[in-house]
């Protein structure tokens, strides 16, 4: 079916405020042919820059290619976003068809060598040129090279196939991964094995067994080495066999096994990385990120191991006198560590989360949280805008207006859970800022906080409040950006510093003023009790030798696994565990009682998920972000004179600057790793002092 084009709303420009897409006119039958229309658009622009006779200059071609493809960009960008919000079954049909085609797209615009050549061309002559196109023509250069555009034929020809294969294998990795989950989930007939599980997730489980067609119940697997059902099982017999089939995922022969694809990955993407004239794919990746070398990387995991082991020592020892003082047998086991760590957390702080969430109501949560932190900084206030409509009836649009009144974003709130959605907590863009093409963002954050029954408040978990502000963070960065060409604008920076400004802004959830403003009981009216909140705030630091050392455990044997050169040979499946055992032995964090984070048989965000060699991004945006929130605490915290800041030398700059030059003109100086340290209680010094990072 195809829709006549005078009709299809993507072929011109929405006339709504900000670009907001005209959703109510959307229909599933617009996105193909709009997807053609944009497709030949893009490649006739692309075509003219290459076939220009004149002399390539900044103008004809790098600002032409940033003013190419805008058909393409308005239904990609609500394509992408519906398809983790609002996909059923004809939606994910359609992005198993397009999403390949437009990654093909992009690569024979990439590959291109015509234009390869002009950019080169222009690249060569860049000194003249201001400081923001500099660094664009940089961006599309490194971009290209880093695609192999400057290859001869027939390395591009290898490169070609290498590409190909990875994406089967990687694609295949996934499938099996998600296919053992599915297989090895635990069955379980007897309820009175569930004891210690919440009612909620009990139903779930039934609901899960149901689903499979079996009686009982079924605890199925996320992908992290530790389940959450581990920390309140009561029964050990089943908290070994949820263990077991977490940690066996990938390992078992036969289809499903993962460990020939960890060795040929692995060898092809040394190769790539040869062929692109790096020593290894850790330093083919690293190289465009901002830690800079695999050396720093090293450097920074290695600093953090032995203390991080030394606090495991100290928690394994509270653990192991919790099990003795339950009559249990010893040795600790893996299988025991969440279940007393929780027993621990509770025991210390006497904090029952689940008995908080009257205090966390959402829309009080939103506005005199969320919203409130950030006018308090950066004088922005929000403007429901019920005239606008989004997607979905329970999502809402905010108009964001700066300081002056004037507008400057919209913002789509879209936080409840939808059978359609996808899980966790993300933020994306139906337009991003650009004064070449003059338009405002239009920022959208989705949580999955579950819908209360009507008439009922939205009640939040003080993880989902967190993730409230984090997410926020993320649109922050958007809606204040103020740079020309749309390649550099707002999230488009490294990947080890984009979660740096979320996690920022999530210092704010624990500011005692802030919280007692905004974790006021729904019904009673009454503020969350300060030595309540003091509690809270200190338990966020419980348990972190654990956490770090599994933290460290899967970041280092990321890089291992991609520091192997070309010449190394493949390890074979039955060498996988060998040589991850040996590259956490290496480091000093190889540890029975604590398995790394994802073993390498089921480690999806490296194998299959586009974080290969760069796991650590997790724990480097960490050490930028307590830095950071250490620079607002010494200067006073939450006033907007510390906003101003972090906005103009950070927030507003996108990728138009050197991503650690905007830290460094926020922070005064480079990155340190102590106050990381200290967080984490790396550093001998008491935790709790640092608890509102
Ligand atoms: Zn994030």
């Amino acid at each position: 079916m195809s829709a006549e084009p005078a009709s299809n709303p993507f072929l011109a420009p929405s006339d709504l405020p900000y670009g907001l897409p005209p959703f109510a006119d959307i229909r599933i039958e617009h996105y193909r042919p709009a997807f053609e229309a944009g497709v030949r658009e893009q490649l006739d622009e692309v075509e003219a820059v290459v076939t220009d006779p004149a002399e390539p200059t900044f103008e004809n071609t790098l600002e032409a290619l940033e003013r190419s493809g805008r058909t393409l960009d308005r239904v990609l960008a609500v394509f992408y976003n519906l398809t983790s919000s609002m996909a059923d079954d004809e939606m994910r049909a359609l992005e198993a068809e397009l999403a390949p085609r437009a990654a093909e797209h992009l690569d024979a615009i990439r590959l291109d060598p015509r234009l390869f050549a002009r950019i080169d061309h222009v690249h060569a002559r860049r000194d003249a040129l201001a400081p923001e196109q500099q660094r664009l023509v940089e961006r599309y250069h490194l971009d290209l090279t880093r695609a192999g555009a400057a290859l001869p034929e027939e390395e591009r020809a290898r490169l070609r196939t290498l590409n190909s294969r990875l994406t089967t294998l990687t694609t295949d990795f996934g499938s099996r991964v998600l296919a053992e989950a599915n297989d090895l989930a635990v069955h379980v007939t007897d309820r009175a094995q569930l004891d210690g599980l919440a009612d909620n997730v009990v139903e779930s489980a039934a609901t899960a067994a149901a689903d499979a067609g079996l009686e009982g119940w079924l605890l199925t697997l996320v992908l992290p080495t530790i389940q959450p059902a581990m920390s309140s099982l009561r029964d050990r017999g089943l908290r070994r066999r949820l263990h077991e089939a977490a940690t066996t995922r990938g390992t078992r022969g036969g289809a499903r096994d993962t460990r020939a694809l960890v060795g040929e990955i692995t060898a092809l993407r040394a190769e790539r990385a040869a062929l692109l004239g790096y020593a290894d794919h850790a330093a083919y990746v690293v190289a465009d990120l901002t830690a800079g070398s695999t050396e720093a990387v090293l450097g920074i995991l290695d600093e953090m191991a032995p203390p991080a082991v030394a606090n495991l020592a100290v928690e394994q020892e509270r653990l192991e006198q919790l099990m003795a003082a339950d009559g249990v047998e010893g040795p600790l086991q893996p299988w025991d560590w969440a279940y007393y760590a929780a027993r621990d957390l509770a025991a210390t702080y006497d904090v029952d989360t689940d008995a908080l969430k009257p205090w966390f109501e959402l829309d009080r949560v939103l506005h005199d949280g969320i919203f409130a932190a950030a006018t308090a900084l950066y004088g922005v206030t929000f403007r429901e805008r019920p005239d606008l409509q989004a997607y979905a009836a329970d999502v809402r649009v905010f108009e964001v207006l700066d300081h002056d009144g004037s507008g400057l974003a919209l913002f789509v709130c879209d936080w409840f859970a939808r059978p359609t959605k996808r899980g966790g907590a993300w933020m994306s863009e139906f337009v991003e800022q650009s004064h070449l093409h003059g338009t405002r963002p239009v920022v959208v954050v989705c949580l999955n906080v579950p819908r209360p029954p009507a008439g009922q408040p939205a009640l939040m978990t003080t993880d989902e409040v967190r993730t409230g502000f984090h997410e926020f963070g993320h649109a922050l960065h958007g809606f204040f950006s103020d740079v020309t060409y749309p390649r550099l604008q707002g999230t488009a920076v490294p990947r080890d510093f984009v979660e740096f400004p979320s996690q920022v802004n999530e210092m704010w959830a624990w500011e005692p003023e802030l919280l007692a403003r905004y974790a006021v009981h729904h019904e009673t009216g009454e503020p969350l009790p300060r030595e309540t909140a003091d509690r809270l705030v200190a338990s966020r630091s419980h348990g972190q030798g654990f956490d770090t050392v599994s933290m460290l455990g899967a970041a280092l044997l990321d890089q291992e696994w991609h520091r192997r050169g070309p010449d190394d040979p493949v390890v074979l499946p039955d060498d996988v565990e060998a040589f991850e055992a040996a590259a956490l032995e290496r480091h000093g964090v190889r540890c029975d009682l604590v398995p790394p984070r994802y073993r390498s048989a089921y480690f999806a965000h490296v194998f299959s998920g586009g974080y290969d060699a760069a796991y650590y991004s997790y724990l480097w945006s960490e050490v930028l972000d307590a830095d950071t929130v250490d620079w607002f605490t010494e200067h006073g915290g939450l006033t907007r004179e510390n906003g101003e800041v972090f906005r103009r030398e950070l927030l507003s700059r996108g990728g138009s600057v050197d991503a650690l030059e905007a830290f460094a003109a926020v922070r005064g100086r480079p990155p340190s790793t102590e106050p990381l340290l200290r967080r984490r209680g790396l550093l001998g010094a008491s935790t709790a002092s640092t608890a509102t990072g």
